[in-house]
């Protein structure tokens, strides 16, 4: 398996670095702060074809594979800016509608997708299923040629900026309830929504959905009926490889701040990082993020060659080994900066809250070793 970027994905690393380090952490800091969202950083993303690298070319985008998109959500958040409704919008509704879409659908939403114009958000979680997604109890209706959904979700991000919100709602298909994907629009009469207090540092903001009777057209249902599962799926591996990505850009970012001090901070005449209790705990965190790296490189190359069993897996140990690094470089980070690490001015702490939530979501550390002990380890499912 050979994961050396070709030159083309080269020079998207390095243009996409150029943007970020243009807008930077003070901004993202900022603009949360201010209760606003990154949308010149979006836009100009969109323009660019950053966002749609991973859209077909035939809707407008750049024709590349979840490769490319793990590149510009590792890079944006290595200049500070981890975007979260790159792995919602682009990696997550993107596909799941070039994969699943009807070609309406496709011809519909897909140029949004590819200038980043349309932003769509994704609503799963729900207060009483969490992570047990069989009890999903959000459910649509048929009625007549419409879709009527019903049920609550939580902590679903950056619905305040999207056009719509990707619902997972169960249908009722002979006796049984199956999952399927509907595409709403969040002016839609009946949905409401109310913001969640979180404490993260974050332009992109959580919100509770309650869907109280909201009638879709027929088109809403992405795919039909049939397609919800193999859909929903389908949108999973992108999620966790662009969240790790986004782990690991955001890892980088911190350690990189942390060296530069210690490179620079003096206390007993010399630079800290001469005390091997300040520079191991750096290379030791460098060491981590290097392998999850490998592992999202790993994970990205098979689901892009279309080996999606292999990159389950893969995908699965990339978002648990790039959460955990992340967490880890962001706490050294900031022990290696002294009181200033916890300052706004130095530009760690900002990110505690964002690397704890990644060992949380979207799919948490606990449930990631409890697929690897049951589908790697043949164990017994254990829950
Ligand atoms: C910042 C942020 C953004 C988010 N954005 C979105 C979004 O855009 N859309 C969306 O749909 N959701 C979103 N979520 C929700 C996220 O996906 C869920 O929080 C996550 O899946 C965990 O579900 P839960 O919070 O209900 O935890 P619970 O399921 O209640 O779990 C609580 C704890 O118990 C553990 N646990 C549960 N079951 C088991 C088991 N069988 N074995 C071992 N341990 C177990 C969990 O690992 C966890 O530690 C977001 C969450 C956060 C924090």
């Amino acid at each position: 398996m050979d994961f050396d970027l070709t030159p083309q994905q080269s020079d998207l690393r390095d243009a996409v670095a150029a943007l970020g380090r243009r807008y930077g952490h003070d901004y993202f800091v900022a603009k949360a702060k201010a209760g606003q969202h990154t949308t010149e950083l979006w836009g100009e993303a969109g323009k660019l074809g950053y966002l749609g690298v991973s859209v077909p070319e035939e809707y407008g985008g750049g024709g590349g594979g979840i490769t490319e998109l793990a590149i510009v959500c590792e890079e944006l958040a290595a200049a500070g800016c981890p975007l979260l409704l790159l792995v919602v919008s682009p990696a997550i509704a993107a596909t799941v509608i070039a994969r699943h879409g009807t070609g309406e659908q496709r011809a519909r939403y897909l140029p949004g997708f590819a200038d980043g114009s349309l932003k769509v958000a994704f609503a799963i979680t729900e207060p009483e299923a969490g992570s047990n997604f069989h009890k999903l109890g959000t459910t649509a209706r048929q009625d007549g040629n419409d879709w009527v959904l019903s049920g609550r979700k939580c902590f679903i991000s950056g619905v305040d900026e999207s056009a719509y919100v990707l619902v997972v709602a169960r249908v009722a298909s002979g006796d049984r309830l199956q999952p399927a994907l509907f595409m709403v629009p969040v002016d839609a009469p009946g949905l409401t929504m109310s913001n969640l207090d979180m404490e993260i540092v974050s332009p992109e903001n959580q919100w509770l959905l309650y869907l109280d009777d909201v009638r879709v057209p027929a088109d809403a249902l992405i795919g039909g009926v049939e397609a919800g599962l193999p859909a929903l799926f389908s949108g999973l591996n992108p999620e966790r490889i662009t969240v790790a990505a986004m782990g690991a850009g955001t890892a980088r970012y911190a350690l990189e701040r942390a060296s530069a001090y210690a490179s620079t901070r003096q206390v007993w005449g010399r630079p800290i990082g001469a005390h091997q209790a300040v520079a191991h705990p750096l290379a030791h965190a460098t060491v981590q993020v290097d392998l999850a790296r490998l592992m999202i490189a790993k994970a990205a190359t098979l689901y892009d060659a279309g080996r999606d069993l292999e990159a389950g897996v893969a995908a699965n140990m990339a978002k648990y080994a790039s959460a955990e690094a992340a967490a880890l470089a962001v706490d050294t980070a900031i022990q290696v900066h002294g009181g200033n690490g916890m300052t706004t001015e130095y530009g760690v702490a900002t990110l505690l809250g964002a690397v704890r939530a990644g060992r949380i979501a979207p799919v948490s550390r606990e449930m990631i070793l409890n697929f690897v002990a049951q589908h790697v380890l043949d164990q017994p499912r254990s829950y």
